[in-house]
């Protein structure tokens, strides 16, 4: 791959394991620098950090916070704009799940999920747009103003039970995505969605770590393979880079066909 993003300050958020974690790596070998936010686990954030900016000769900053709260969000940006000095990239990528049957769900899990889901990529993102309107386009790296891609879900759209809070959680991000696409396309700024069907990360390990799981799971993937967090980082990187600068407001479904309603595949 070309340095597509040379000299762009990318900040991936949940960065140290599964899709995040691609990302960053794609992000650093298209020659961004990158910031890498974690939730816990200093060491593997820090060693993933020494191995991007090893490889690929870009600075690479693990940043430990909750995307949740309000004041670690903007220390995380403001340490950003002191050590890279600005942000052209953000990737809203942290997220988790709290199932449970609908009447049996917590009020604790529902926040929780609309908590990291949905305010979590508010907050990152009204921070981005921010600095992004601070700071201007700077012709030289990228026809943008700056980017936004949101991490979202076939989930969006495909009902789900027992996930409530998850599906409604990415419902939000797909009608904030579009809304402040909208709002901000004047400015150049362009702000997307990946819409993932079933990656293969910690997130949905039960989903395909036996064989009986892995053949559950392919009835409802036309493509028949399961996919892998490089199948999402590339498509990040297109959105990232100005190869995508026509497009914004856009949801990319990167899941294998999982939305071409697989019941029907033999006619129904
Ligand atoms: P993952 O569990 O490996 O990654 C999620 C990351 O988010 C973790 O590193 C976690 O520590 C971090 N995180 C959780 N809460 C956080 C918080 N409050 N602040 C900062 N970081 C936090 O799973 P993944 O599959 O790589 O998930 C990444 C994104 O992809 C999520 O938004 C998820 O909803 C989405 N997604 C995943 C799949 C899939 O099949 N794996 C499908 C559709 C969407």
């Amino acid at each position: 791959m070309t340095r597509k993003l040379e000299g762009q300050k990318a900040l991936v958020t949940g960065a140290s394991s599964g899709i995040g974690k691609a990302i960053a790596i794609e992000m650093g070998r298209a020659g961004a620098d990158v910031v890498i936010n974690y939730l816990s686990g200093d060491d593997k954030a820090n060693q993933l950090a020494g191995e991007i900016s090893q490889s690929f000769q870009v600075k690479a900053i693990a940043h430990k916070a909750d995307v949740s709260r309000d004041s670690e969000v903007q220390a995380m940006f403001e340490r950003m704009r002191a050590e890279l000095g600005r942000i052209d990239i953000l990737v809203n990528n942290a997220g988790l799940q709290k199932d449970a049957a609908f009447d049996e769900m917590t009020l604790e899990q529902w926040n929780t999920v609309i908590g990291v889901n949905l305010t979590g990529q508010f907050l990152c993102a009204r921070e981005a747009i921010r600095s992004f309107k601070r700071q201007g386009i700077l012709e030289q790296i990228s026809r943008a103003m700056g980017k936004i891609v949101c991490i979202s879900s076939v989930h969006e759209v495909i009902p789900w039970a027992g996930h409530v809070n998850y599906a409604a959680s990415k419902g939000g991000v797909m009608m904030m995505m579009k809304s402040v696409a909208q709002e901000v396309a004047h400015l150049r700024i362009r702000v997307n969605s990946i819409c993932p069907g079933a990656i293969r990360t910690p997130i949905n390990h039960e989903a395909w770590e036996t064989a009986g799981a892995y053949e559950t799971l392919m009835k409802l993937v036309p493509y028949k393979r399961i996919g892998e967090p490089e199948d999402i980082a590339r498509a990040a990187i297109w959105l990232a880079s100005d190869d995508s600068d026509y497009v914004t407001g856009v949801s990319l479904f990167v899941d294998g066909g999982m939305l071409l309603y697989p019941g029907f595949e033999s006619g129904g």
